[in-house]
């Protein structure tokens, strides 16, 4: 029998803010266990939750890149559980109200329809260690804000769903709404998968996979899953909806627990927290501060900027490569030139690292364009300059001094003699030819050979003409 995928997500992300949805203590990652804690996010009794309205705002800001509509009210509820990373015994989140609901987000070859985003607050993290030790608790997450994305069950391939979290974090990224660093657990996705026969309008049951914190696990886990439930299917087994934990190193996924459902939580709406109102107005302000995104940019950067489809594409991929390759456009306007310095110099250098830095300022590599522009130095000095800054933050100006000197007028102009003078055919040739233009580049090519590119080629072309025809006659 031939079979439907069936798959939908719920994405988590932490989101970008300078405290923690709740209460005051910092969101910081990495930060000594349990030192940005208070009553608040460890949960003591009594302690109160007071908003964190830039959460709020970064929210409705993710709502808005994937065209949601957002609730002009929105309702925290109290999701009661136990486990040790939650002390409370509650997850503030929101179920019936959440901020926003529907929205797209469209992939190469279709709309993935989002169900809703609601804004909820991380639990703190667990680690086992040894037999002796026991378990640690990290309440330092506990209260970090938590946006959840989830979509409906209509992504339908192990490629769609990476491409569909590629194109997400990449949005989330870009609009500054959070650093989605999945190796510090920044994003997480839960992955539900069912199958059907082709073509059936009913919908299997489904298995949902937790906290997939890398988009090849995630990739790799739905492979798995599908070929399980086929087989299973295959055998005359049914598929119970279970929540079901992958394990990344041996490739596969076992039971963990039968599936709850929102009746087993209690939900009810937190009665220390007062409904949120959002006003339209608030929502349009929010809308202004939305950035072009990448494939925005990328039109941009085609059309208005005419960089190659190549270039454009390479240049999108990164935050940061954007925001450099804008700073330095807003001091040298030509944004080809920029984007080819980016793509040779700047990419070879930090092709290879991690965490890539550019190690030399957009004002830096700007004067360098400008210099070679108004003539003031080669390429291959420039070449010579960007190194240079980019080893020990240089001062341009002073070294073009120092190295463009070399060539100065008189040298060009000396030398240039000598090359007309030790040339009698190439100047006569010069003065019959009816593509004069073409001798012309002849000599300049001498005068690179001559100083080894560090001639200025547009200055050295200027004194040709002018040396040959002031000798005519
Ligand atoms: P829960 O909290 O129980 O996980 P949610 O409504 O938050 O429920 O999320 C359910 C997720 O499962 C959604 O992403 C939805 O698209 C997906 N889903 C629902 N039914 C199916 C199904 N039959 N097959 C695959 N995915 C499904
Ligand atoms: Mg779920
Ligand atoms: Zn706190």
């Amino acid at each position: 029998m031939e079979y439907d995928i069936v798959i939908g997500l719920e994405v988590h992300a932490e989101l970008k803010t300078e405290s923690k949805v709740f209460c005051s203590c910092k969101n910081q990652f990495g930060a000594e266990p349990n030192t940005n804690c208070c009553p608040v996010c460890i949960g003591l009794p009594g302690a109160l939750p007071v908003l964190n309205k830039k959460a709020v705002e970064l929210v409705i800001k993710a709502g808005l890149t994937i065209d949601s509509q957002i609730n002009n009210i929105a309702v925290f509820e109290r999701k009661n559980y136990f486990y040790p990373d939650l002390s409370k015994a509650y997850q503030i989140s929101q179920l019936v109200k959440p901020i926003c609901v529907g929205g797209h987000l469209d992939l190469q070859n279709k709309s993935v329809k989002i169900n809703r985003i609601h804004l909820e607050e991380d639990a703190g993290k667990l680690t086992h260690q040894s037999e002796n030790i026991g378990t640690l608790i990290d309440y330092n997450r506990g209260g970090v804000p938590l946006m959840e994305l989830v979509t409906e069950p209509n992504i339908n391939s192990a490629d769609e769903a990476v491409e569909f979290l590629t194109k997400l974090r990449e949005r989330l990224i870009f609009a500054d709404i959070a650093e989605c660093k999945m190796e510090q657990g920044g994003m997480r996705c839960d992955v539900n998968i069912s199958i059907k026969p082709k073509g059936s309008n009913i919908l299997g049951n489904r298995t949902e996979m937790k906290n997939l914190n890398s988009f090849k696990s995630v990739h790799r886990a739905i492979e798995y899953e599908v070929k399980r439930q086929i087989e299973a299917k295959e055998q005359g087994k049914e598929i119970i909806q279970e929540t079901r934990k992958w394990d990344d190193e041996a490739g596969i996924s076992y039971t963990m627990r039968k599936k709850e459902t929102s009746q087993d939580y209690r939900y009810f709406p937190d009665p220390d927290l007062l409904a949120i109102e959002i006003s339209d107005e608030e929502v349009e302000a929010i809308r202004k501060t939305l950035p072009l995104l990448p494939e925005q940019l990328k039109e941009k950067y085609v059309n208005e900027y005419k960089l190659t489809e190549y270039d454009a594409n390479i240049i999108t991929k990164d935050k940061y490569l954007i925001s450099y390759f804008e700073e330095v456009c807003a001091h040298y306007n030509n944004p080809k030139t920029v984007a080819n310095w980016i793509l040779t110099e700047i990419l070879s250098k930090i092709k290879d690292e991690d965490e890539p830095i550019i190690k030399i300022s957009p004002l830096k590599l700007a004067e360098i364009l400008s210099l070679i522009e108004n003539g003031k130095i080669t390429r291959t000095i420039a070449k010579e300059i960007f190194t240079k800054v980019w080893e020990n933050d240089s001062d341009v100006d002073k070294l073009a001094k120092e190295l463009g000197g070399e060539i100065n007028e008189d040298y060009l102009c000396n030398l240039i003699d000598k090359i007309i003078t030790s040339n009698p055919k190439a100047v006569a040739d010069y003065r019959t030819s009816d593509t004069p233009e073409k001798q012309l580049k002849w000599f300049v090519g001498q005068i690179m050979k001559e100083t080894k590119g560090k001639a200025n080629a547009k200055l050295a072309e200027e004194k040709i003409l002018e040396i040959l025809n002031k000798t005519q006659g």
